[in-house]
Protein backbone atom coordinates (compact mmCIF):
# COMPACT_ATOMS: atom_id res chain seq x y z
CA UNK A 1 0.00 0.00 0.00
CA UNK A 2 1.00 2.92 -0.30
CA UNK A 3 -0.48 6.18 1.92
CA UNK A 4 -0.38 9.64 0.71
CA UNK A 5 0.44 12.79 3.20
CA UNK A 6 -1.01 16.03 1.69
CA UNK A 7 0.02 19.60 2.44
CA UNK A 8 -2.71 21.37 4.26
CA UNK A 9 -4.60 24.72 2.95
CA UNK A 10 -3.55 28.10 4.88
CA UNK A 11 -4.09 28.91 8.16
CA UNK A 12 -3.65 25.22 9.06
CA UNK A 13 -0.28 24.38 10.27
CA UNK A 14 -0.29 20.68 11.22
CA UNK A 15 0.18 17.95 9.16
CA UNK A 16 -1.32 14.26 9.65
CA UNK A 17 2.61 12.85 9.87
CA UNK A 18 5.51 13.69 10.65
CA UNK A 19 9.15 12.30 9.47
CA UNK A 20 9.13 10.38 12.72
CA UNK A 21 6.67 8.25 11.96
CA UNK A 22 6.97 6.84 8.21
CA UNK A 23 9.75 4.56 9.61
CA UNK A 24 7.11 2.92 11.48
CA UNK A 25 5.06 2.11 8.38
CA UNK A 26 7.90 1.14 6.51
CA UNK A 27 8.17 -1.91 9.43
CA UNK A 28 4.30 -2.63 8.06
CA UNK A 29 5.68 -2.71 3.92
CA UNK A 30 3.81 0.92 3.40
CA UNK A 31 5.13 3.37 1.12
CA UNK A 32 4.89 6.69 1.74
CA UNK A 33 4.31 9.90 -0.67
CA UNK A 34 4.29 13.13 1.06
CA UNK A 35 3.31 16.64 -0.48
CA UNK A 36 6.18 18.80 -1.14
CA UNK A 37 6.55 21.25 1.81
CA UNK A 38 3.82 19.45 3.84
CA UNK A 39 5.66 19.90 6.70
CA UNK A 40 7.17 23.31 6.28
CA UNK A 41 4.60 24.96 9.20
CA UNK A 42 5.21 22.35 11.48
CA UNK A 43 9.21 22.38 11.64
CA UNK A 44 9.41 19.33 9.48
CA UNK A 45 11.15 20.24 6.52
CA UNK A 46 11.16 17.12 3.29
CA UNK A 47 14.33 16.47 3.54
CA UNK A 48 13.57 15.01 6.91
CA UNK A 49 10.66 12.84 5.24
CA UNK A 50 13.47 11.61 2.47
CA UNK A 51 15.82 10.64 4.97
CA UNK A 52 13.04 8.87 7.10
CA UNK A 53 12.52 6.85 4.12
CA UNK A 54 9.45 9.15 2.38
CA UNK A 55 9.11 10.01 -1.46
CA UNK A 56 8.62 13.65 -1.76
CA UNK A 57 6.10 14.71 -4.66
CA UNK A 58 3.92 16.94 -6.27
CA UNK A 59 0.12 16.96 -5.11
CA UNK A 60 -0.96 15.70 -8.24
CA UNK A 61 1.49 12.77 -8.03
CA UNK A 62 0.64 12.14 -4.37
CA UNK A 63 -3.05 12.39 -5.27
CA UNK A 64 -2.21 9.40 -8.46
CA UNK A 65 -0.22 7.06 -6.60
CA UNK A 66 -1.87 7.25 -3.47
CA UNK A 67 -4.34 4.02 -1.84
CA UNK A 68 -4.67 6.00 1.41
CA UNK A 69 -4.83 9.69 1.14
CA UNK A 70 -4.31 11.81 4.66
CA UNK A 71 -4.93 15.09 5.31
CA UNK A 72 -6.70 17.11 7.81
CA UNK A 73 -9.34 19.65 6.08
CA UNK A 74 -11.03 18.22 3.28
CA UNK A 75 -9.27 17.67 0.02
CA UNK A 76 -10.69 19.60 -2.73
CA UNK A 77 -14.01 18.63 -4.76
CA UNK A 78 -11.89 18.97 -7.94
CA UNK A 79 -9.36 16.28 -6.53
CA UNK A 80 -11.87 13.88 -5.66
CA UNK A 81 -13.53 14.49 -8.78
CA UNK A 82 -10.83 11.40 -10.56
CA UNK A 83 -10.73 8.98 -8.13
CA UNK A 84 -11.84 6.15 -7.54
CA UNK A 85 -11.36 2.87 -5.00
CA UNK A 86 -9.09 5.67 -2.68
CA UNK A 87 -9.14 6.08 0.74
CA UNK A 88 -9.61 9.14 2.31
CA UNK A 89 -8.58 9.19 5.87
CA UNK A 90 -8.80 12.80 7.80
CA UNK A 91 -10.98 14.73 10.39
CA UNK A 92 -13.50 15.62 7.92
CA UNK A 93 -16.75 16.38 10.55
CA UNK A 94 -18.68 14.47 8.70
CA UNK A 95 -21.71 15.67 11.10
CA UNK A 96 -21.08 19.23 9.64
CA UNK A 97 -20.47 18.33 5.95
CA UNK A 98 -23.03 16.26 4.44
CA UNK A 99 -22.82 17.77 0.98
CA UNK A 100 -19.11 17.03 0.96
CA UNK A 101 -20.05 13.03 2.38
CA UNK A 102 -22.87 12.58 -0.14
CA UNK A 103 -20.48 13.50 -2.97
CA UNK A 104 -17.68 11.13 -1.63
CA UNK A 105 -20.43 7.96 -1.52
CA UNK A 106 -21.32 8.60 -5.15
CA UNK A 107 -17.71 8.47 -5.86
CA UNK A 108 -17.53 5.34 -3.96
CA UNK A 109 -14.66 5.98 -2.24
CA UNK A 110 -14.32 4.96 1.34
CA UNK A 111 -13.87 7.59 3.84
CA UNK A 112 -12.38 7.66 7.37
CA UNK A 113 -13.05 10.09 9.54
CA UNK A 114 -11.22 10.29 13.00
CA UNK A 115 -13.72 12.69 14.56
CA UNK A 116 -16.00 10.02 14.66
CA UNK A 117 -13.88 7.45 16.59
CA UNK A 118 -16.32 6.18 19.28
CA UNK A 119 -14.94 7.35 23.10
CA UNK A 120 -14.62 4.00 24.56
CA UNK A 121 -10.95 2.75 26.45
CA UNK A 122 -9.55 1.14 23.50
CA UNK A 123 -10.03 4.13 21.49
CA UNK A 124 -7.82 6.24 23.94
CA UNK A 125 -4.45 6.19 21.98
CA UNK A 126 -6.46 7.40 18.96
CA UNK A 127 -8.22 10.24 20.15
CA UNK A 128 -7.42 13.08 18.37
CA UNK A 129 -10.25 14.73 19.44
CA UNK A 130 -8.52 14.73 22.91
CA UNK A 131 -5.45 15.64 22.06
CA UNK A 132 -5.87 18.07 20.15
CA UNK A 133 -8.62 19.88 22.68
CA UNK A 134 -5.74 19.29 25.38
CA UNK A 135 -3.53 21.95 23.19
CA UNK A 136 -7.00 24.02 23.03
CA UNK A 137 -7.30 24.36 26.20
CA UNK A 138 -3.71 24.95 27.38
CA UNK A 139 -3.54 27.82 24.58
CA UNK A 140 -6.39 29.62 25.20
CA UNK A 141 -5.71 30.17 29.06
CA UNK A 142 -2.04 31.31 27.64
CA UNK A 143 -3.38 33.94 25.22
CA UNK A 144 -5.98 35.09 27.51
CA UNK A 145 -2.82 36.12 30.04
CA UNK A 146 -1.23 37.62 27.16
CA UNK A 147 -3.77 40.07 26.67
CA UNK A 148 -5.24 40.49 30.03
CA UNK A 149 -3.85 42.99 31.74
CA UNK A 150 -3.00 41.83 34.87
CA UNK A 151 -1.40 39.81 36.88
CA UNK A 152 -2.74 35.93 37.29
CA UNK A 153 -1.48 34.66 40.37
CA UNK A 154 -2.24 36.61 43.70
CA UNK A 155 1.02 39.21 45.17
CA UNK A 156 1.66 40.69 48.15
CA UNK A 157 3.99 43.24 48.43
CA UNK A 158 5.49 45.96 50.20
CA UNK A 159 3.92 48.03 48.05
CA UNK A 160 0.42 46.36 48.02
CA UNK A 161 -1.61 43.28 47.37
CA UNK A 162 -2.93 42.26 43.94
CA UNK A 163 -5.79 40.04 43.78
CA UNK A 164 -5.80 36.39 41.60
CA UNK A 165 -7.51 36.63 38.68
CA UNK A 166 -10.97 34.82 38.40
CA UNK A 167 -11.10 32.45 35.55
CA UNK A 168 -14.54 30.67 34.70
CA UNK A 169 -14.28 27.91 32.66
CA UNK A 170 -17.79 26.88 30.52
CA UNK A 171 -17.17 23.31 29.52
CA UNK A 172 -15.56 20.69 31.62
CA UNK A 173 -14.42 18.31 28.38
CA UNK A 174 -11.10 17.32 27.09
CA UNK A 175 -10.38 21.35 26.54
CA UNK A 176 -11.72 22.71 29.50
CA UNK A 177 -9.96 20.48 32.07
CA UNK A 178 -6.86 21.31 30.48
CA UNK A 179 -7.77 25.01 30.48
CA UNK A 180 -8.33 24.17 34.56
CA UNK A 181 -5.25 22.88 35.49
CA UNK A 182 -2.94 25.56 32.98
CA UNK A 183 -5.29 28.59 34.96
CA UNK A 184 -4.45 26.84 38.23
CA UNK A 185 -1.49 26.77 37.54
CA UNK A 186 -0.96 30.33 36.56
CA UNK A 187 -2.19 31.06 39.76
CA UNK A 188 -6.07 32.16 39.02
CA UNK A 189 -8.91 31.34 41.26
CA UNK A 190 -11.07 29.32 38.79
CA UNK A 191 -15.15 28.66 38.35
CA UNK A 192 -16.35 26.05 36.24
CA UNK A 193 -19.62 25.25 34.75
CA UNK A 194 -20.76 21.81 32.81
CA UNK A 195 -23.84 19.72 31.67
CA UNK A 196 -22.40 16.86 33.17
CA UNK A 197 -22.55 16.21 36.82
CA UNK A 198 -19.44 13.17 36.34
CA UNK A 199 -17.28 15.76 35.60
CA UNK A 200 -17.37 17.39 39.16
CA UNK A 201 -15.18 15.24 40.57
CA UNK A 202 -12.43 15.84 38.34
CA UNK A 203 -12.95 19.51 38.33
CA UNK A 204 -12.50 19.53 42.05
CA UNK A 205 -9.68 17.55 42.01
CA UNK A 206 -8.12 20.34 39.63
CA UNK A 207 -8.97 22.68 42.73
CA UNK A 208 -11.35 24.70 40.43
CA UNK A 209 -15.20 25.34 42.15
CA UNK A 210 -17.87 23.44 40.15
CA UNK A 211 -20.98 25.31 40.07
CA UNK A 212 -24.01 22.90 40.24
CA UNK A 213 -27.20 23.18 37.84
CA UNK A 214 -29.95 21.28 38.96
CA UNK A 215 -31.72 19.61 36.22
CA UNK A 216 -29.56 19.17 33.35
CA UNK A 217 -30.55 15.91 30.57
CA UNK A 218 -28.78 12.75 30.56
CA UNK A 219 -25.91 12.75 28.67
CA UNK A 220 -25.61 8.45 29.51
CA UNK A 221 -27.05 7.46 26.00
CA UNK A 222 -24.19 9.75 24.65
CA UNK A 223 -20.97 7.93 24.70
CA UNK A 224 -20.34 10.76 27.27
CA UNK A 225 -20.84 13.46 24.82
CA UNK A 226 -22.92 16.41 26.06
CA UNK A 227 -26.97 16.42 24.99
CA UNK A 228 -28.97 19.45 24.29
CA UNK A 229 -30.47 20.82 27.51
CA UNK A 230 -34.10 21.80 27.81
CA UNK A 231 -35.29 25.65 27.62
CA UNK A 232 -36.18 25.37 31.48
CA UNK A 233 -32.29 23.86 32.24
CA UNK A 234 -30.62 26.50 30.36
CA UNK A 235 -32.71 29.80 31.44
CA UNK A 236 -31.84 28.63 34.75
CA UNK A 237 -28.63 27.99 34.09
CA UNK A 238 -28.23 31.49 32.33
CA UNK A 239 -28.76 33.08 35.22
CA UNK A 240 -26.12 31.15 37.63
CA UNK A 241 -23.71 31.67 34.47
CA UNK A 242 -24.65 35.46 34.87
CA UNK A 243 -23.20 36.10 38.57
CA UNK A 244 -19.84 34.52 37.24
CA UNK A 245 -19.64 35.91 34.34
CA UNK A 246 -20.14 39.50 35.96
CA UNK A 247 -17.19 38.59 38.70
CA UNK A 248 -15.17 36.93 36.11
CA UNK A 249 -11.63 38.79 34.45
CA UNK A 250 -11.15 35.88 31.96
CA UNK A 251 -13.43 33.52 30.52
CA UNK A 252 -12.71 30.39 28.32
CA UNK A 253 -15.80 28.61 26.67
CA UNK A 254 -15.49 24.86 25.31
CA UNK A 255 -18.88 24.01 25.63
CA UNK A 256 -19.90 21.98 22.16
CA UNK A 257 -22.84 18.98 20.89
CA UNK A 258 -21.67 16.88 18.52
CA UNK A 259 -23.10 17.94 15.38
CA UNK A 260 -24.93 20.91 16.89
CA UNK A 261 -24.82 24.41 17.04
CA UNK A 262 -22.70 25.23 20.35
CA UNK A 263 -25.24 26.33 22.71
CA UNK A 264 -25.31 30.55 23.61
CA UNK A 265 -23.95 30.65 27.11
CA UNK A 266 -23.22 34.27 27.43
CA UNK A 267 -25.68 37.04 26.51
CA UNK A 268 -24.42 40.12 25.25
CA UNK A 269 -26.52 41.40 28.71
CA UNK A 270 -23.92 39.18 30.44
CA UNK A 271 -21.18 40.77 28.56
CA UNK A 272 -22.33 44.45 29.15
CA UNK A 273 -21.79 44.26 33.13
CA UNK A 274 -18.06 42.28 32.65
CA UNK A 275 -15.25 44.66 33.68
CA UNK A 276 -13.23 46.45 31.09
CA UNK A 277 -9.84 44.61 30.11
CA UNK A 278 -11.39 41.13 31.06
CA UNK A 279 -11.12 38.48 27.93
CA UNK A 280 -13.03 35.74 26.87
CA UNK A 281 -11.44 32.85 24.69
CA UNK A 282 -14.22 30.90 22.76
CA UNK A 283 -12.70 27.76 21.16
CA UNK A 284 -16.53 27.02 19.94
CA UNK A 285 -16.34 29.61 18.24
CA UNK A 286 -16.49 27.35 14.62
CA UNK A 287 -19.77 25.80 15.99
CA UNK A 288 -21.00 29.27 16.18
CA UNK A 289 -19.43 30.57 19.81
CA UNK A 290 -20.36 30.00 23.00
CA UNK A 291 -20.96 33.68 23.48
CA UNK A 292 -23.73 35.84 21.46
CA UNK A 293 -21.09 38.30 20.12
CA UNK A 294 -18.34 35.09 19.02
CA UNK A 295 -17.13 35.95 15.46
CA UNK A 296 -14.81 32.77 14.35
CA UNK A 297 -11.28 33.72 13.64
CA UNK A 298 -11.92 37.31 14.78
CA UNK A 299 -11.06 39.07 18.15
CA UNK A 300 -14.87 41.56 18.76
CA UNK A 301 -13.90 44.28 21.63
CA UNK A 302 -16.89 44.78 23.05
CA UNK A 303 -17.06 47.60 25.53
CA UNK A 304 -13.42 46.78 26.60
CA UNK A 305 -13.94 43.37 26.73
CA UNK A 306 -11.74 41.46 24.41
CA UNK A 307 -14.30 38.75 23.09
CA UNK A 308 -11.72 35.97 20.86
CA UNK A 309 -13.29 33.64 18.77
CA UNK A 310 -10.24 30.94 17.99
CA UNK A 311 -10.76 26.70 17.37
CA UNK A 312 -7.24 26.89 15.34
CA UNK A 313 -5.58 27.22 19.11
CA UNK A 314 -3.91 23.56 17.90
CA UNK A 315 -2.59 25.01 14.99
CA UNK A 316 -0.52 27.51 16.82
CA UNK A 317 1.81 24.44 18.16
CA UNK A 318 2.24 22.76 14.93
CA UNK A 319 4.95 20.35 16.13
CA UNK A 320 3.20 19.51 19.15
CA UNK A 321 -0.56 18.97 17.58
CA UNK A 322 0.85 17.10 14.86
CA UNK A 323 3.20 14.42 16.56
CA UNK A 324 0.19 13.76 18.68
CA UNK A 325 -2.14 13.49 15.84
CA UNK A 326 0.44 11.34 13.73
CA UNK A 327 0.17 8.95 16.73
CA UNK A 328 -3.22 9.05 16.95
CA UNK A 329 -3.38 8.42 13.18
CA UNK A 330 -0.87 5.21 13.53
CA UNK A 331 -2.64 3.63 16.57
CA UNK A 332 -5.48 3.81 14.15
CA UNK A 333 -3.89 2.48 11.08
CA UNK A 334 -2.78 -0.94 12.90
CA UNK A 335 -6.83 -1.73 12.70
CA UNK A 336 -7.11 -1.74 9.07
CA UNK A 337 -3.41 -2.32 7.59
CA UNK A 338 -2.39 -5.81 8.22
CA UNK A 339 1.43 -6.68 8.70
CA UNK A 340 1.77 -7.18 4.74
CA UNK A 341 1.30 -4.05 4.31
CA UNK A 342 -2.52 -4.43 2.80
CA UNK A 343 -5.89 -2.58 3.88
CA UNK A 344 -7.96 -5.39 5.92
CA UNK A 345 -11.33 -3.61 7.34
CA UNK A 346 -13.23 -5.37 9.48
CA UNK A 347 -15.85 -3.84 10.46
CA UNK A 348 -17.26 -5.86 13.31
CA UNK A 349 -14.48 -4.00 15.20
CA UNK A 350 -16.66 -1.30 16.69
CA UNK A 351 -13.64 1.28 16.39
CA UNK A 352 -13.21 0.87 12.29
CA UNK A 353 -17.33 0.48 11.90
CA UNK A 354 -17.71 3.88 14.08
CA UNK A 355 -14.91 5.83 11.84
CA UNK A 356 -15.37 4.60 8.84
CA UNK A 357 -17.87 7.16 6.40
CA UNK A 358 -18.11 5.67 3.14
CA UNK A 359 -17.41 2.48 1.46
CA UNK A 360 -18.46 0.53 -1.43
CA UNK A 361 -20.95 3.29 -2.33
CA UNK A 362 -22.77 3.30 1.28
CA UNK A 363 -22.88 5.50 4.04
CA UNK A 364 -21.32 2.98 7.04
CA UNK A 365 -21.81 5.76 9.80
CA UNK A 366 -25.47 5.57 11.26
CA UNK A 367 -25.28 9.60 12.83
CA UNK A 368 -24.07 10.72 9.17
CA UNK A 369 -26.42 8.18 7.48
CA UNK A 370 -29.53 10.08 9.49
CA UNK A 371 -28.51 13.53 8.17
CA UNK A 372 -28.10 12.59 4.47
P1 LIG B 1 -16.84 18.48 23.80
O1 LIG B 1 -15.72 19.21 23.16
O2 LIG B 1 -17.86 17.83 22.92
O3 LIG B 1 -17.60 19.48 24.79
C1 LIG B 1 -16.91 20.21 25.79
C2 LIG B 1 -17.68 20.22 27.08
O4 LIG B 1 -18.79 21.11 26.96
C3 LIG B 1 -18.27 18.88 27.50
O5 LIG B 1 -17.74 18.51 28.75
C4 LIG B 1 -19.78 19.14 27.56
O6 LIG B 1 -20.42 18.41 28.59
C5 LIG B 1 -19.81 20.64 27.82
N1 LIG B 1 -21.11 21.27 27.53
C6 LIG B 1 -21.96 21.04 26.51
N2 LIG B 1 -23.06 21.82 26.61
C7 LIG B 1 -22.89 22.59 27.74
C8 LIG B 1 -23.66 23.59 28.39
N3 LIG B 1 -24.88 23.97 27.94
N4 LIG B 1 -23.16 24.14 29.52
C9 LIG B 1 -21.96 23.76 30.02
N5 LIG B 1 -21.18 22.82 29.45
C10 LIG B 1 -21.64 22.24 28.33
O7 LIG B 1 -16.30 17.40 24.83
P2 LIG B 1 -14.96 16.52 24.79
O8 LIG B 1 -13.85 17.28 25.37
O9 LIG B 1 -14.76 16.01 23.41
O10 LIG B 1 -15.27 15.31 25.74
C11 LIG B 1 -16.53 14.92 26.16
C12 LIG B 1 -16.39 13.69 27.02
O11 LIG B 1 -16.11 12.57 26.20
C13 LIG B 1 -15.22 13.66 28.02
O12 LIG B 1 -15.28 14.40 29.14
C14 LIG B 1 -15.17 12.17 28.31
O13 LIG B 1 -16.17 11.78 29.23
C15 LIG B 1 -15.45 11.61 26.97
N6 LIG B 1 -14.18 11.21 26.34
C16 LIG B 1 -13.90 9.87 26.28
C17 LIG B 1 -12.72 9.45 25.68
C18 LIG B 1 -12.39 8.01 25.59
O14 LIG B 1 -12.81 7.27 26.45
N7 LIG B 1 -11.69 7.58 24.53
C19 LIG B 1 -11.84 10.38 25.13
C20 LIG B 1 -12.16 11.73 25.23
C21 LIG B 1 -13.33 12.13 25.82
Amino acid sequence: MIIGVLKEPSPENRVSLLPEHISLLQKWNVSVYVEMGAGENAFAKDNKYAEAGATIASRNEVLKHADLILSISNPLMAETDQMSKKILFGLYQPLYNAPQIKDWVAKGLTVFSIDMLPRTTRAQSMDVLSSQANIAGYKAVLQASYLFPKYFPMFMTAAGTIPPAKVLILGAGVAGLQAIATAKRLGAVVEVFDTRPAVKEEVMSLGAKFVEVEGAADAASAGGYAVEQTDEFMQRQKSKIAESVAKADIIITTAQIPGKKAPVLITEEMMSVMKNGSVIIDIAAATGGNTALTKNDETVNYNGVSIVGNSRLPGTMPSDASKLYGKNILNFLQLIINKEGMLNLNFDDDLVKGTCIAHDGKIMNEKVGALI
